[in-house]
């Protein structure tokens, strides 16, 4: 095989690359500002343009917002569908910039060369890693390997909303072998990673009703029950000691982790004290038979993320109020059904209420976890194709927020995503003075040559 060539030629046309990126970088892509929407226009038309170049069949295809870009090659061969954005977040504070965030420029800095600019790591630059991979194959072989399918869009930085429509109304076109994403992290500067697992979300805002009234506490104070004690009593039980959620069934569809994967995650350097150190914590809050990394990433939980009733403003008021209210989340893992884990903390909350006391829920809903079949093999293959471009073992990981569009991708496309991207966490996307570095742009392209490598 020729991936030496690839390689070699991916080394040699480093500047043209970055070139090329600076390019794109120049366009005011920001999706959620509609003075910008012509520019959207115009970073889609260069993708489509320049992917045109290497061989790809690529049109700017329509949708209310922001167009998408589709583009195919090859007929013959496993068939691989890739994903990125080509829009980027406002740019504001402006005055927080040390240059124009539409005049990228690469800079050398004490950690080593980085492009600086909006978009450079979310994800113009690691988007064109890909694109770059495929140029350098297409320069070798002068032909792409396999069929491949690159899918952009343009409003994942204002809440995707024509992403789902134009995955139904092209689901056939769309679908594939698998898909790979290029809009995450490494592990660590030096740890490549691929994010297998992340996990779900569900939600609900809940009112405890008393007295029919609010109420003096010199005239019923006592006798009355103030509906914020009853709410604080029932949600004070919501974790036991160990850190665990008390809510009866709540664990049922939660998988412990295969063995590999624990023991990979035990491996990876990860300083627990100062995770919360630079928070300003020490005492560890989770379950207490888990790592963080597992509890962040495998394990579901259950916050309290807003509580409030009666008098709060200026001064004081001795108010017997006649309702309390919370907003309550749960993070999901694995199998874990968001209807089924609503339902069980509402049944748990009633079971506790006191006879005159009622309570309504309201916002409820909820998106279960994804979690990735890694027992597919081309997963390990992009591990391995990984593991030898960085020198280190690459890690399957998992995130603890959500990022929906792998999770579109199965349900309604039916394939499983990698999620593969190489920023690093002092990339400051969504916040000034926004950089890529140079290594990771270079061995970014690198690392999708080998994926494709392997993969094809
Ligand atoms: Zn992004």
């Amino acid at each position: 095989m020729s991936l030496p060539s690839v390689l070699d030629t991916i080394d040699h046309s480093l500047p043209e690359a970055t070139d090329r990126l600076l390019e794109l970088l120049r366009i005011p892509s920001i999706s959620t500002d509609p003075a910008f929407k012509a520019d959207c226009d115009r970073a889609a038309d260069w993708l489509v343009e320049d992917l045109k170049t290497i061989g790809f069949d690529a049109a700017k295809r329509m949708t209310p917002g922001h167009p998408m870009v589709v583009a195919h090659a090859g007929t013959t061969g496993p068939h691989i569908l890739f994903y990125g954005h080509y829009d980027v977040q406002p740019v504001d504070p402006l005055n927080l910039w040390d240059r124009d965030p539409f005049d990228p420029q690469v800079q050398d800095t004490a950690k080593g060369r980085v492009i600086r600019g909006r978009g450079s790591a979310d994800d113009k630059g690691q988007l064109m890693t890909f694109i770059e991979a495929c140029r350098a194959w297409k320069t070798v072989h002068g032909t792409l390997p396999g069929r491949i399918t690159i899918f952009l869009e343009g409003e994942e930085e204002s809440g995707s909303p024509s992403l789902i429509p134009f995955m139904q109304e092209n689901a056939e076109e769309l679908r594939s072998d698998i898909a790979l994403i290029c809009d995450t992290g490494m592990f660590d500067s030096k740890t490549p990673a691929i994010v297998t697992m992340l996990r779900g979300l569900s939600k609900c805002e809940l009112t405890v009703h008393a007295a029919n009234k609010d109420l003096h506490s010199g005239m019923f104070g006592g006798p009355a029950m103030n509906p914020i004690r009853v709410l604080t009593k029932i949600l004070g039980t919501l974790h036991d000691d160990q850190g665990r959620v008390t809510i009866p069934g709540f664990y049922d569809d939660v998988e412990e982790l295969p063995d590999a994967v624990r023991q990979q995650w035990q491996n990876l350097a990860f300083d627990h004290a100062a995770f919360l150190g630079d928070v300003d914590l020490s005492v560890p809050a989770g379950e207490q038979d888990r790592t963080p990394l597992e509890q962040i990433w495998s394990r579901p939980t259950a916050e309290i993320n807003g509580i409030w009733g009666g008098y709060t403003g200026a001064g004081f008021k001795t108010v017997l109020p006649a309702e309390a209210h919370a907003k309550i989340s749960f993070r999901l893992v694995s199998k874990m059904d968001p209807d089924k884990i609503n339902n069980a903390f509402e049944a748990w909350f009633k079971a506790q209420l006191p006879a005159d006391c009622s309570v309504e829920f309201k916002d409820v809903n909820g998106s279960p976890a994804s979690v990735m079949s890694i027992d597919d093999p081309a997963f390990e293959k992009a591990r391995k194709a990984l593991s030898e471009e960085w020198g280190t073992e690459a890690a399957y990981v998992g995130a603890g927020g959500s990022i929906p569009i792998a999770g579109y991708f199965k349900d309604i496309l039916g394939m499983d995503a990698m999620l593969i991207g190489f920023g690093r966490d002092d990339d400051q996307m969504h916040s000034p003075n926004e950089k890529y570095d140079v290594e990771s742009f270079h061995k970014g392209i690198r690392s999708w040559a080998r994926i494709l490598d392997k993969l094809m």
